[in-house]
């Protein structure tokens, strides 16, 4: 068995740092890493919720390796922005792609892009934080107020904001 299997045996959470030497002296090499119950600092996971999901890696460099994040779960702690119910958001990641590199520059920051620290090492964290990020509407509603369709009626879907004119015919906005 793997050194790194039995870590995570017996600290589930040290998977959030995962050594990626071999993919990176082994080009076009690739791995994939199941995980679970993974908690990140800032996210309201529900504690019966934490975050499970699958990582695929693949090398793409000596100093970068690609990522896919897929079917990613979890549930967060919700206030409804409705009706102000508590409830558990449910969130599912089908794929959510990123590159971790050994050399990051600044302006790699903002495009999913990740650092291996000098020791080898990639942390999910912040790709998870991300894509979790992603994941979250303008607008959160409990699962009452989405199945309340006098609500849904009035409310704008993103399709719908994208299309409100604003020409100002006669004043008013124009919703087609
Ligand atoms: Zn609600």
């Amino acid at each position: 068995m793997d050194p790194f299997d039995l870590l995570y045996l017996f600290n589930p959470m040290a998977l959030q740092a995962i050594k990626v030497s071999d993919l990176l002296h082994n080009l076009g090499s690739q791995d994939t890493i199941p995980f679970e119950k993974v908690k990140i600092d800032d996210v309201d996971l529900h504690p019966e919720h934490l975050i499970n999901g699958i990582m695929d890696l693949q090398s793409m460099s000596a100093e970068r390796v690609g990522a896919t994040f897929r079917e990613v779960e979890c549930g967060l702690n919700s206030v409804c922005d409705h009706c102000g119910k508590t409830f558990i958001r449910p969130i599912w990641i089908d794929h959510y792609d990123c590159t971790f590199t050994s050399n990051i520059s600044p302006s790699d920051i903002e495009d999913e892009v990740f650092p291996i620290d000098d020791k080898e090492n990639i942390h999910i964290d912040e790709p998870l934080r991300q894509a979790i990020l992603l994941d979250t509407p303008v607008a959160v509603h409990c699962i009452d107020c989405i199945n309340d369709e006098n609500l849904q009626a009035n409310a704008l879907t993103p399709d719908e904001i994208e299309e409100i004119d604003y020409s100002e015919e006669g004043g008013t906005v124009q919703f087609h």
